[in-house]
């Protein structure tokens, strides 16, 4: 028998739990009802069902939620779990923020390949890590517990961060708590980098992105919207100078240069990178429909988005709700499996068949999955106005090779065409989109990428760091988070000798 201690919440042993509990994904609100409106779409969570979910977690001797295939900042998630478990909330957050600067960004966004990483995941359905962190997060901003930390002393040093994303913010919250001066440089009218005008309001609500950016300004942080480093715009500004002007530098913009589809009719009206549709459906979100401009919208037409991946979701979502006609989402890729493979061994990613929060509201709309696979895009069709009116597709077939290796094979006369009068590109992202920036500090890339030593971080001239997506190609929220930190840490190495700033063991 258990003590009264071992079981608050109405379960028995807590040792046991995982025995016991059933895992309960994230709450979301019903796909048919989320589809309405660009809400959140996440719903309330019962607290005590969380507590129950924190039991699940085994205390097990390694955690691997933790390892460098787990959470890339190193969340304390076993200590938390347990805090939750035990209803104390107040602590858990105090743990949760010992690792991570935006918890309240990575609760709601981050993939959770801690939860692959489970050990509980290998005979049982992973702990609901990511629910547990949101929460945690969530009740401490309601609880008041979230406070402007003002550092009380001051180095005299000034840094400058170029981009708002997740890197930068990581590393400007970091530096300035260890006392340094942080002015944060962004080309765009809003801070947050992706967070703001990429990922869509139903997945991150701005508001929340707002909250975090006023919290780190009350701290102390300078942040500069509106300008371009190294671009030609007006208002922008000479990355020499701003080298000479500050005793620092952090590179963090991100890779947003999107990948094209070099097809015939590419310059059709309605073929549209994925970016400028999904920024354009925020901004017009936040500041209403701009007049006299065009907009991409996908009302009262058909729809095909090509690629996969979290942007190509997002598509089908913001599509869905601005009432598209149908909609069809290909990819070259093969379905993926049900299970993991053995091209994908815990306790990495599994490589899994995913029905994501897209997936599940065209299904609601439509009555069926909207991915199609193994299709290859060959033409953009005009209607004989200059607007696409189909998208041409080949079958690929896909075989192993002698090496074991995958290769496509094109359908002779399997050419088909899908009715769209809006495609989506969302096929990836090259690298960094600014060349100027670069020029002006006379570095080089390397395909895109600044190619920084993921440990010194560092970027190829004195006293000139990268992170991010910039520094490791597009990725996650939580990498780049991991990224900022680290710089934070070497800046104020190079700042003053040595840092007192944690460093992160993942990257
Ligand atoms: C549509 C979409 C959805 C995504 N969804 C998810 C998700 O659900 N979960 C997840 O973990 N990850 C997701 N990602 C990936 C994630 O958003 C990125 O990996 C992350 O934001 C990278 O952070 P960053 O700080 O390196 O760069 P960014 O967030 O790209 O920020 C870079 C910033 O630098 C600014 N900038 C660039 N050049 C200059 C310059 N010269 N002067 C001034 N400012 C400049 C840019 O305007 C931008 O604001 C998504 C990405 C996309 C595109
Ligand atoms: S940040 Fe991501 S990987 Fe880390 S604990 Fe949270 S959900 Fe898991």
């Amino acid at each position: 028998m258990g003590t009264d201690r071992d079981r608050p919440i109405g379960i028995g042993k807590r040792e046991r739990a995982f025995l016991e509990v059933p895992r309960q994904p994230m709450a979301l609100r019903a796909p048919d009802r989320r589809l309405t409106d660009f809400r959140e779409i996440y719903d309330s969570s019962d607290p005590t069902e969380l507590q129950r979910q924190g039991a699940r977690c085994m205390d097990c001797g390694i955690p691997f939620c933790q390892s460098s295939t787990g959470c890339p900042i190193d969340n304390l998630i076993p200590e938390w779990n347990e805090l939750v478990y035990q209803g104390e909330w107040k602590a858990a957050w105090e743990r949760l923020v010992a690792t991570n600067n935006f918890p309240e960004f990575t609760g709601r966004i981050c993939p959770a390949p801690c939860e692959s990483a489970c050990v509980l995941g290998i005979i049982e359905p992973a702990v609901s890590i990511k629910s547990i962190e949101c929460a945690i997060a969530d009740r401490a901003f309601a609880e008041g517990w979230v406070q402007p930390r003002v550092p009380g002393t001051r180095t005299g040093r000034r840094v400058a961060v170029v981009g708002s994303g997740p890197a930068g913010l990581a590393a400007a919250d970091q530096l300035n708590q260890a006392g340094h001066q942080v002015t944060v440089f962004e080309r765009d009218d809003r801070a947050g980098g992706l967070l703001t005008y990429g990922v869509p309001n139903m997945k991150l609500d701005k508001s929340v992105v707002e909250r975090r950016v006023r919290l780190l300004q009350a701290e102390g942080v300078e942040i500069r919207t509106g300008i371009d480093v190294g671009g030609r715009r007006p208002g922008s500004l000479s990355p020499a100078q701003l080298r000479q002007d500050y005793d620092a530098m952090l590179l963090a913009c991100g890779a947003l240069e999107a990948r094209d589809l070099d097809l015939p009719g590419r310059s059709l009206k309605g073929v549209c990178q994925a970016m400028d549709y999904l920024s354009a459906s925020t901004r017009t979100l936040l500041d209403g429909m701009p007049s006299g401009e065009s907009v991409p919208n996908a009302r009262g037409r058909n729809v095909v988005v090509i690629g996969g991946g979290d942007t190509g979701t997002d598509c089908i979502a913001t599509a869905l709700r601005q009432g598209c006609q149908s909609l069809v989402n290909i990819t070259r890729r093969e379905r993926e499996p049900d299970q993991r493979d053995a091209v994908h061994p815990w306790p990495g990613l599994p490589g899994t068949f995913l029905v994501d929060y897209g997936h599940a509201e065209a299904a609601a709309a439509f009555g069926g999955d909207p991915r199609a696979y193994k299709l290859l895009p060959v033409a953009f069709i005009d209607d004989g106005r200059g607007r696409v009116c189909a998208l041409r597709v080949r079958r690929l077939e896909w075989n192993r090779d002698d090496d074991g290796r995958t290769r496509a094979r094109e359908v002779p006369g399997s050419d088909t065409d899908l009715p769209a009068e809006l495609v989506l590109l969302s096929v990836g992202f090259t690298g960094h989109d600014s060349p100027g920036l670069l020029a002006g500090l006379g570095l080089k890339d390397e395909g895109g990428r600044l190619g920084a030593n993921p440990d010194t971080l560092d970027g190829g001239i004195e006293g000139v760091f990268v992170a991010g997506d910039m520094r490791r190609g597009a990725s996650l929220i939580v990498w780049a988070i991991a990224e900022g930190r680290r710089a934070a840490r070497r800046i104020d190495q190079y700042l003053m000798g040595d840092s007192d700033l944690p460093d992160v063991d993942g990257l």
